[in-house]
């Protein structure tokens, strides 16, 4: 019998990552014989990290925070949508032995918003935020056809760079926080990592449509998030966690390494009832 092949998460912290467990769902379900490991290892180990882990026969690794920057520059060769963020979240050890790179937040993301319906095409969407996760979202998010793509960001030169770099893919609209008073928004999805701080940006009371849906990229299964419980209060339609799209991105990498794609329904409703 074959050995199960080998793959990891790299990330510090990562005793919380709830990959492992998404990834041996996946396995099971698809009948796949991996072992999927989380490791804790931070951007000084990192280039060391990846050699030992290759040398003990890894196929493949995501990489999350604070990493996927340093994963973007390892990687031999790197997909457009890699390049476009700047960042790599899924490593695929290909048959010459080279590391090709890959971002799969994105269509993670925007896999999610199709599972629970939520419409892009038509709608004005705000992204509060301008870091790894935002560059990883817009080229999706601008091919679903929204009528605009508007970034706000606490430091507004990052959000202004990123404007310019994906000025080719789609117009972005950037504000700071004390413009946005006066404008209303469909979809507002928090991609700033204030959540994990207990924290709400501050956005103005009435800056979400009627029937307006509100995500939050960042998830915690235990207490919810804040941006969650704002979008609730401020009469979002849906007001959802960023736990979908970690499982649809997961689902993604799954399939760029084993070449089959597990069904995440399942996967979500697991974590979600537990
Ligand atoms: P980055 O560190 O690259 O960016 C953080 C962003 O948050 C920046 O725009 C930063 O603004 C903003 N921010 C942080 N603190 C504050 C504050 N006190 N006030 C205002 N703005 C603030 O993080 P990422 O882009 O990698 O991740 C963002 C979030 O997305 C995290 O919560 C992460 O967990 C989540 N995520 C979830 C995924 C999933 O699968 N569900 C996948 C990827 C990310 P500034 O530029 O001014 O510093």
């Amino acid at each position: 019998m074959s050995e199960p092949a080998l793959y990891a998460v790299f990330g510090q912290p990562i005793k919380h990552s709830l990959s492992p467990e998404i990834h041996a769902e996946f396995a099971r379900q698809t009948g796949q014989k991996i072992i999927y490991q989380a490791r804790e290892v931070g951007p000084n180990q990192f280039a060391q990290a990846i050699d030992t882990f290759l040398a003990e026969g890894g196929m493949g690794l995501n990489c999350t925070v604070p990493l996927k920057e340093l994963a973007w520059q390892r990687a031999d060769r790197t997909t457009v949508r890699a390049d476009l963020s700047k960042a790599v979240n899924t490593l695929i050890r290909q048959p010459d032995e080279s590391l090709l790179g890959d971002n799969t937040d994105g269509v993670g993301l925007l896999n999610d918003l199709a599972q629970r319906g939520i419409e892009l095409a038509g709608r004005s969407i705000l992204i509060v935020g301008a870091g790894g996760a935002t560059r990883g979202i817009i080229q999706p998010l601008s091919e679903a056809g929204p009528t605009s793509l508007n970034v706000v960001n606490r430091t507004v030169d990052k959000a202004l760079q990123l404007a310019k770099d994906f000025a080719q893919i789609k117009a972005i609209e950037v504000f700071t926080f004390p413009q946005l008073p006066g404008r209303r928004f469909d979809l507002i999805i928090n991609a700033t990592s204030m959540s994990l701080a207990q924290q709400i940006p501050p956005l103005p009371d009435d800056c979400l449509n009627a029937d307006g849906v509100c995500y939050d990229l960042a998830y915690n299964l235990q207490t919810g998030t804040p941006f969650v419980r704002w979008g609730v209060d401020h009469g979002a339609k849906q007001s959802l966690d960023g736990i979908g799209m970690l499982v649809e991105q997961a689902a993604e990498a799954f399939y760029l390494w084993r070449g089959i794609r597990p069904d995440t329904k399942t996967v979500l409703k697991k974590l979600t009832h537990q």
